[in-house]
């Protein structure tokens, strides 16, 4: 077997044909639903069920279904729809959660099953735990005939999600400049309803990859050197922005009118600067990896920013709790409470064309507004003793930075940061580390790469 399967908080991810099998997929969704039925209680509970376009979408949802119905869940599939799309509709639809089938930016062989609770956001660890607990103990309270789960099909995510993302700018400002724009959608899920929203909203819109075919068209995760013709779409059509989602269309990149990629960390800050004009100030959240570039937005504006551990939830959580009027995360993800508690590449893309109507300024124009970071991202070999043994040394390193250990070690200077974390799934540790310049950014990784020799020898 190539590769574990992965069963993590936010649910399980698995190479169809090798460890994610229809078998697994259904007692896994069946041990979510005896979990649903264990606290939630009673009679009635739905849980909506959505993919995105890989060609094994199909096989996984009809297995999960299955677990779920026979448990007597009601089961709500939504077909294709993008991942914050089944967020609104478990809102929406009063269900007791959500289940995607989706490996977000990962490519065709690999696909997954992430869970939603009935507001939207993925478990808790906590609940996430008791969920895994029931699927490996095999804890699962089956449904006697009578009792099986009831099955029915809604195609109505598209208007009800696109109603609330048009609800949170004012459309006729930007229909009023007809934008031209490139939508490049990597044959994943967010083709359709991203399209929809860009009509509605008075685009002349050139779609690329748009049929959600699951064939992608190129890798997946919306990088730079992934969007190297969406780059070349847009200068040759003369577009004023280029948009890129992922496979289930929660993270957006932004190409700006000269054909370059401005970079994932950019489209938060860009969100951000939207936001907080519009607010006059306000609460943000941001993960502990993510750039810098809101907190000088924020400052600028008369904002704040939480910082909170990695992890959608996390930000979500924390924005719940503090009332706060933007959050993401610097992999392209922006939220907006008002549609829900999901990273969503249609909220990204309505709040970015505003920004550019309401100050009549290009996308590069509004990016120089922006301080330039140069981020470094970075892994070192290490198991949890010689984690803990660096964590402990470049904590004396850093001992004059501020220091945050929400989420691994994280050192503020004033020149930067850097952000150190070891992965629940494999023996590593991550180090990013941003700075003005590239040569401070690289000392700071250096430093640790210096410690962690000084311990192994
Ligand atoms: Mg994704």
């Amino acid at each position: 077997m190539a590769q574990e399967l992965i069963i993590s908080i936010s649910g399980m991810r698995g190479i169809i044909g090798e460890n994610l099998t229809p078998a697994i997929a259904a007692e896994y969704a069946a041990a979510f639903g005896t979990y649903l039925k264990n606290t939630a209680g009673g009679k009635g509970l739905s849980v909506c069920v959505g993919r995105d376009s890989r060609p094994s979408g199909q096989m996984i949802t009809s297995a999960v279904s299955a677990g779920l119905m026979s448990v007597g869940i009601r089961v709500i599939e939504l077909g294709i729809v993008t991942t914050p799309g089944v967020g609104v509709m478990v809102v929406n639809l009063g269900s007791a959660g959500g289940i995607i089938i989706t490996a977000s930016h990962n490519p065709i062989e690999y696909n997954g099953i992430k869970l939603l609770l009935g507001d939207g956001i993925a478990p808790p660890a906590d609940v996430a735990t008791k969920i895994r607990q029931i699927y490996f103990d095999k804890k699962i309270s089956y449904s006697d005939s009578p009792s099986c789960g009831k099955f029915e099909l809604c195609e109505n995510t598209d208007p009800v999600h696109i109603e609330k993302v048009l609800g949170i700018v004012e459309p006729e400002k930007i229909k009023d400049k007809c934008f031209k724009v490139v939508l490049d959608s990597v044959n994943g899920a967010g083709g359709r309803a991203g399209k929809k929203l860009l009509d509605e909203l008075g685009c002349r819109v050139v779609t690329m990859n748009y049929e959600p075919t699951g064939f992608f068209a190129h890798k997946p995760e919306p990088t730079k050197e992934n969007l190297v013709s969406l780059c070349d779409e847009v200068k040759k059509c003369g577009a004023e922005i280029g948009f890129a989602q992922d496979p289930d269309a929660d993270r957006l990149a932004i190409v700006d009118e000269n054909g370059i990629y401005i970079g994932e960390e950019y489209t938060l800050a860009l969100a951000a600067m939207y936001m907080f004009a519009t607010n006059k100030g306000g609460r943000s959240a941001a993960n502990l990896s993510t750039s810098r570039m809101i907190d000088d937005v924020a400052a600028k504006a008369g904002g704040t920013v939480i910082r909170t551990p990695v992890g959608e939830a996390n930000v979500a959580n924390a924005m719940i709790k503090n009332n706060c009027v933007i959050g993401g995360e610097g992999n392209g993800g922006v939220i907006d409470l008002r549609v829900g508690p999901i990273r969503n590449s249609l909220v990204a893309m309505a709040m970015v064309l505003e920004l550019m109507a309401e100050t009549g300024k290009t996308i590069s124009q509004l990016v120089d507004e922006l301080p330039h970071y140069c981020m470094i991202k970075d892994k070192f070999e290490a198991d949890a003793k010689l984690a803990s043994k660096m964590l402990a040394e470049v904590k004396k390193e850093f001992k004059d930075a501020k220091f945050n250990d929400a989420d691994g070690y994280r050192f503020d200077f004033a020149d930067g940061w850097l952000h150190l974390r070891t992965s629940n799934t494999e023996p590593i540790m991550r180090a990013i580390a941003e700075a003005r310049d590239e040569s401070k950014a690289r000392e700071y990784i250096a430093a640790v790469e210096k410690i962690r020799h000084g311990i192994t020898g």
